[in-house]
């Protein structure tokens, strides 16, 4: 075993109150009953860079049945690799045993990409340092010393403020392809650059992505643009070649736009700005969803099967359904979408055509629709970004905003104004009916 580095608390300033209180008494009872255990991973990361991290795990040399006889709150899962989650009510900590990395000379490990099959033995604290992936990932904090353990030189590394993979770069990222995309993301969310052996092989190695399950590349797909910085993460994707793996209806939309003039490219300024917009309500903390995502990354190719359908003689609405089924079978053979997601993607979609109608009736009834303010949104980046007038946009924030006999005399006069396509064809629909 390699001498690690010890640091000491006057050193790496690392504040103990900032860690969570019961994250902290975990600590505390595990190494009462004499074991080993630490913070690690995430959290110690983030606190050495003053973030906040968003959870707390621990690491520690008790098995999952030991943690359990310390902590009676905790509850074992997973069947391959068992964790421990120590339970307080709802709210848990992953609480992991020490774990060896998979031995590169045991060929019945690998996959054909030479990615892991089953990794999972329990190890010492070294070689769980080992089979993280980043060095800045695989810190550990000693709560009852106050030291930093650092097995990899990740200390180094967070002073150049660089991401370097533990271990041949090739090797890991063959072993599984996702830290690619973990690069990508930590590089983005916390401003560090990847060390050039690290980035070298990435483009070569994006095709890997392919073997990777649909589920999971949702999964990290939502970290990557749902971590305040998404601009720069499809920018990064882009420039290795690893975004085209995960959107390429996306990806070949976005090099139509590069191809033509750039008055025309109002897809590429339509993902701009929503993604800026998705940012600044990450940092305000409101809430956001995959689906607005999806509805902004697919729509170009959506927006263009709709006309075509429609040149084909089929209805409006129909033709954004049938081009929102045909983008969402291509979508899901790279990374699967939940059907709560694409559902409400298509009803984004298909509420596009509803704001030409600005009947007093209609509008209200639009207003009151659950999906209204996801669909006006859209119309309004849409607008914004150049691909439709923004007249509409206007007209609807307005509308929003003022009293009931305002929304009326707005109706009024949007429909005087020769906007009485509305008028034609509810009348038309009612007789139908
Ligand atoms: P975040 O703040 O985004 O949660 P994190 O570092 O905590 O970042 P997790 O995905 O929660 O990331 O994983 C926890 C830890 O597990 C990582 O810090 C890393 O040490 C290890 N880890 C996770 N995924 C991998 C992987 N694919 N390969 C190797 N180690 C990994
Ligand atoms: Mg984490």
């Amino acid at each position: 075993m390699s001498k690690p580095l010890r640091v000491p608390a006057t050193q790496h300033g690392l504040n103990p109150r900032e860690i969570d209180k019961k994250a902290r008494s975990i600590l505390q009872a595990l190494t009462g009953a004499g074991y080993e255990a630490y913070l690690v991973g995430g959290a110690v990361r983030d606190l050495l860079l003053a973030k906040h991290p968003k959870d707390f795990d621990i690491a520690t040399s008790a098995t999952p049945e030991q943690i359990k006889q310390v902590l009676p709150s905790t509850r074992i899962i997973g069947r391959r690799f068992r964790l421990a989650h120590v339970h307080f009510g709802r709210e848990y900590f992953e609480v992991a045993t020490f774990r060896a990395p998979h031995d590169e000379s045991d060929k019945g490990q690998t996959g054909d990409h030479g990615r892991i099959i089953h990794d999972n033995v329990y190890g010492t604290v070294e070689e769980d340092a080992l089979r993280r992936d980043f060095s800045v990932n695989a810190l550990f904090y000693d709560l009852e010393s106050g030291d930093v353990i650092d097995f990899v030189g990740a200390m180094d590394d967070l002073e150049k403020r660089q991401l370097r993979m533990i271990g041949d770069p090739v090797v890991r990222y063959r072993e599984d392809p996702v830290r690619m995309l973990r690069a990508v993301r930590f590089a983005a969310k916390l401003n560090l650059t990847i060390e050039p052996a690290s980035e070298a092989p990435i483009k070569e190695l994006s095709g890997l992505l392919e073997n990777i399950a649909p589920a999971r590349l949702f999964d990290e797909v939502l970290k990557l643009f749902h971590g305040g910085q998404a601009q720069k993460t499809l920018d990064t994707l882009r420039k290795y070649d690893l975004f085209v793996w995960l959107f390429p209806q996306a990806e070949s939309s976005l090099l139509e736009d590069e191809a033509g003039d750039s008055e025309s490219a109002s897809y590429t300024r339509l993902v701009a700005a929503a993604l800026k917009n998705t940012d600044k309500r990450i940092r305000a903390g409101k809430p956001v969803t995959p689906a607005f995502l999806f509805a902004v990354l697919l729509w170009k190719r959506v927006n263009d099967g709709s006309k075509m359908y429609r040149e084909l003689g089929n209805p409006a609405l129909q033709s954004v359904h049938l081009a929102a089924t045909d983008v969402f079978s291509e979508q899901v053979k790279s990374l699967s979408v939940p059907r709560r997601f694409s559902n409400m993607t298509r009803e984004i979609w298909t509420m596009q055509g509803r704001f030409q109608f600005k009947n007093m009736r209609r509008v209200m009834g639009f207003m009151d629709h659950r999906r209204f303010r996801a669909a006006y949104d859209f119309m309004c980046l849409r607008a914004h970004a150049g691909e439709i007038d923004s007249d509409d946009c206007e007209w609807w924030t307005l509308i929003q905003e003022v009293d009931e006999p305002e929304k009326l005399a707005m109706c009024q006069a949007a429909l005087s104004q020769g906007n009485n396509k509305s008028r034609g064809r509810t009348r038309r629909r009612k007789k139908n009916s």
